[in-house]
């Protein structure tokens, strides 16, 4: 598959996954959404569409997004995120969207030498991780994909 495609289909995949999230998985759960990798913007303005009035709190080493999606400062949190996200370990957040996957299997096998534990870590019994990077941890229970993502691109777990 060409990079455009796997590109799109990474794209189509967080769109399916955050509208699943957002009209069924979150009922009655409080807490922030921690948006792990910034970047452009464009899942954060997705997020805030679909959570109006949900505080949420965005990650990057820094600032590349869009002007109109990018988060005022105190919910803007800019800094290697293995070191600024210990912050927020047990502080009980309703859903965390990791985005941090390179296409680089060494690069990504560090970075999850310590995303599950941070995701795990932070987010509150109940709440839901969605990633691009398989979350490995024994709180996190792997959740079924929406119908039209394929198993393995985008993964999406519950907190025990
Ligand atoms: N979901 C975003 C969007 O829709 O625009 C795109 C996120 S982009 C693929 C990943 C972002 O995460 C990049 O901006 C990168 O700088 C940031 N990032 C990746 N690993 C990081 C780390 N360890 N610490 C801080 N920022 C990181």
């Amino acid at each position: 598959m060409s990079r455009l495609d796997s590109f799109i289909r990474r794209l189509t995949a967080q769109r399916d996954i955050l509208n699943h999230i957002s009209a069924t998985m979150l009922d009655g759960q409080e807490g922030a959404v921690l948006e792990i990798g910034l970047g452009n913007g464009r899942t954060y303005s997705h997020l805030r569409e679909h959570f109006p009035g949900r505080r949420i709190i965005a990650f990057d080493r820094a600032i590349g997004s869009h002007a109109s999606s990018t988060p005022e400062p105190q919910d803007l949190v800019i800094g290697e995120i293995r070191e600024t996200a210990q912050a927020y370990l047990g502080t009980g957040a309703a859903l965390v969207h990791a985005d941090i996957g390179t296409g680089y299997p060494d690069k990504d096998a560090v970075t999850l030498t310590w995303l599950p534990q941070l995701a795990a870590g932070s987010l509150r019994p109940g709440g839901i991780a969605i990633s691009g990077l398989p979350l490995e941890h024994p709180d996190l229970e792997p959740q079924p994909l929406p119908a039209t993502v394929r198993e393995g691109r985008y993964f999406i777990y519950r907190k025990r």
